[in-house]
């Protein structure tokens, strides 16, 4: 599954309007390659614990674990060596998408983050 995120470290890891993130199982990622940092915060909004992966060479963001989401890994949808991303399903944290955003009607809207615990994707932050 893959969607955007508008929610404050979204736009702070990407250092853009909002996050690409694409979840996979766990167990269907074989090797992660590379020296890379590690950045663990509390995300505040959605109430759960993230371990964000980067790149100790440039800083990029690579992958991340979430507490709430234990059997899933996200990636960052701009980091696959492929080029043509599939498009997004949903949007995550909807209300905090930036005014002059047009996203496509036919994609997910999770609207409701800050008034309850982090659900599973699509409605998923990150
Ligand atoms: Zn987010």
């Amino acid at each position: 599954m893959q969607g955007v995120c508008h929610c404050t470290d979204c736009k702070r890891r990407t250092g853009s309007a909002f996050g690409l993130s694409s979840y996979f199982p766990r167990t269907r990622v074989v090797a992660t390659d590379g020296q890379t940092g590690v950045y663990a915060f509390r995300h505040a909004r959605c109430a759960h614990d993230q371990a964000r992966h980067f790149c100790v060479r440039c800083g990029t963001t690579l992958y991340w674990t979430i507490s709430a989401l234990p059997a899933l890994i996200g990636i960052a949808g701009g980091c696959f060596a492929d080029e043509g991303l599939p498009e997004p399903g949903y949007s995550a944290n909807h209300d905090q998408k930036e005014r002059w955003l047009a996203l496509p009607e036919s994609w997910a809207k999770d609207t409701e983050a800050a008034e309850r615990p982090f659900r599973v994707a699509p409605q998923a932050c990150g």
